[in-house]
């Protein structure tokens, strides 16, 4: 079953009432989501989620050549109604959800005049019920640009969001035509949101043709820069259906047929420098953002920056997972790692000028236990398919001059 499940779910259905057992579904069409019913959420163990899903639009309005959004969803954005959106929420507040809901949007500002006609309803509607819930979505770096749904997206207890950055290189931005991330200064932008309340998260890709040397360092350096804690960075793929597919196609670059954005995955596609080079900046800068006192120290900036929340609290439950978690973070950072000598000061000072939000600097900085682990993963997985890559394709990378090898994989760090 493929594409959106208005159309292509009750052709399943059907065919499996029919007695088929095999088949494709799919569609061209866009359905109308204002037609789209509430989630059945009363199927779900709810307690088995720390995070439930949500979504208001679907598409995006601008044109990024690697982005597959565009191709699924049109660049049209389509919204829910508010009230249909609210009957959602007010579902799981029936169901006596607590916790955070992400937004899964693909871009939640690609229609501002109705994503501000949903936060005008949507204001009201959690004031009456306390603030029941956290909210987070994906948008793009414009938001910067428009104080009016920032304050709005805080008032409605928003408390993070995705950016897709991409990188702090402007030939390569307008490359893959991320027009709209030139126009502003990316690092004034994101200390923008923050600075409104939003905790920012971003992507960030290497690997655009025509990307000169240390591109993955300029992107730690940004992340760096900009306090930005959680980055997910990753090397670019060429994903089916898109306009950067297309091209390589054409150009007779593509490397197998299928894609996998996945931060553990290699390039699939013949890049325009040599792919040691930048499968070697790639590993030794996801081991440079997520060494442990980075992390923190990253955490605990973008945590001064954040601007406090204009409501009160949310209604999270504290259950005794969450008091493990928090001892675990404690005992690791607090005591074990080296990152001993900052953690205490640091979640001091939080505590006390930002008494609203201390719980969740707790929880950014636990995220960094993830990434401990699993830079060790990326560096594995990344060195076994360049062995296959170069083994396969020894001649069709061309390799700069100097570059090769010029920057070794990182050793085998010990996680403390
Ligand atoms: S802004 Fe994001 S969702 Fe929109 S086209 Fe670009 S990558 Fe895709």
């Amino acid at each position: 079953m493929l594409d959106e499940g208005e159309i292509t779910l009750p052709l399943w259905v059907e065919a499996l009432a029919r007695g088929e057992t095999k088949g494709k579904f799919t569609t061209t069409e866009k359905p109308d989501v204002t037609k789209t019913p509430i989630p059945r959420y009363e199927l779900l163990e709810l307690n088995a989620y720390d995070n439930m899903s949500v979504q208001f639009s679907r598409g995006c309005p601008f044109q990024c050549e690697f982005c597959d959004i565009i191709v699924l969803y049109g660049r049209k954005p389509r919204t829910k109604a508010p009230e249909q959106f609210l009957a959602e929420l007010q579902r799981l507040y029936e169901l006596g959800w607590r916790r955070s809901i992400f937004l899964v949007d693909d871009n939640f500002i690609g229609n501002k005049r109705n994503v501000k006609l949903l936060l005008n309803a949507l204001k009201p509607w959690m004031k009456e019920r306390n603030y029941p819930f956290y909210l987070s979505t994906e948008a793009s770096v414009d938001l910067a640009q428009d104080a009016e749904l920032l304050e709005l997206m805080v008032e409605c207890n928003f408390n993070s969001v995705f950016l897709g950055i991409e990188t702090p290189d402007t030939d390569s931005l307008a490359l893959t035509k991320k027009f709209q991330n030139t126009r502003n200064s990316l690092q004034t932008s994101v200390e923008t949101i923050i600075r409104h309340g939003l905790r920012v998260t971003a992507g960030f890709i290497i690997g655009f043709d025509g990307e000169k040397p240390g591109a993955g360092d300029r992107v730690a350096q940004f992340v760096e820069d900009s306090a930005i804690a959680l980055a997910m960075f990753s090397m670019l793929q060429a994903l089916p259906g898109t306009a950067l597919w297309k091209r390589l196609e054409q150009e007779g670059r593509l490397l197998n047929a299928g894609a996998n954005i996945n931060q553990t995955t290699l390039m699939n596609f013949i890049p325009s420098r040599s792919i040691e080079a930048i499968a070697a900046e790639y590993v030794r800068n996801f081991y440079q953002l997520y060494d442990a006192e980075n992390y923190l120290k990253r955490t605990y900036r973008q945590f001064l920056l954040l601007g406090e929340p204009k409501q009160k609290k949310g209604q999270r439950q504290v259950d005794w997972v969450g008091i493990r978690a928090l001892l675990t973070i404690c005992w690791r950072q607090g005591v074990i790692r080296k990152t001993r000598w900052h953690f205490w000061p640091y979640l001091l000072h939080i505590i006390v000028t930002k008494p609203k939000i201390w719980q969740y600097y707790l929880s950014t900085c636990a995220l960094a236990e993830h990434f401990l682990d699993y830079r060790q993963i990326v560096r594995e997985q990344i060195e076994t398919q360049l062995q296959t890559y170069l083994s396969l394709k020894p001649l069709a990378v061309p390799v700069e001059a100097g570059e090769s090898l010029a920057a070794p994989l990182p050793e085998q760090v010990p996680m403390r």
